[in-house]
């Protein structure tokens, strides 16, 4: 995972509904890329473990509802074991978000997981379009 404050600019393979699919050219791993708030200002790389059809198929079901899903699941267990500077970076962008309107912290009024509530479950997706 890439945190806002040193993502690589990667490009692009495939931009869906607020979430974009990449792949680097040196070692060809996709990634996911989504521009979270405020202002859509901090952006987050997760590696996707995928092809780039089935992000093609999640991205056209539910308003990509299970790639947005899986991405926040992504980052809420995973963000501890960034180094220490990348944790001070995203502590400051939960600050932002008032500890509340981001997918660590999800407040109570912020809507429940309706598909993906930890990043394993993505793979039921994926076998189910095999
Ligand atoms: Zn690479």
């Amino acid at each position: 995972m890439w945190t806002f404050g040193n993502y690589p600019r990667l490009p692009e393979v495939q931009v869906g509904n607020w979430i974009t699919l990449h792949r680097c050219p040196d070692c060809t791993a996709y990634w996911c890329s989504v521009p979270h708030e405020p202002y859509g200002g901090y952006t987050f790389l997760t590696a996707w473990p995928y092809g780039s059809e089935l992000f093609e198929q999640l991205n056209a079901r539910d308003n990509a509802t299970i790639l947005h899903e899986w991405h926040d699941a992504v980052i809420r267990e995973n963000w501890m074991r960034l180094s220490a500077e990348e944790v001070s970076w995203v502590e400051q962008w939960r600050d932002r978000t008032y500890r509340h309107y981001n997918p660590i912290d999800r407040g109570p009024e912020m809507k429940q997981p309706r598909f993906i509530h930890e990043v394993r479950e993505l793979a039921r997706y994926a076998n189910e379009s095999c």
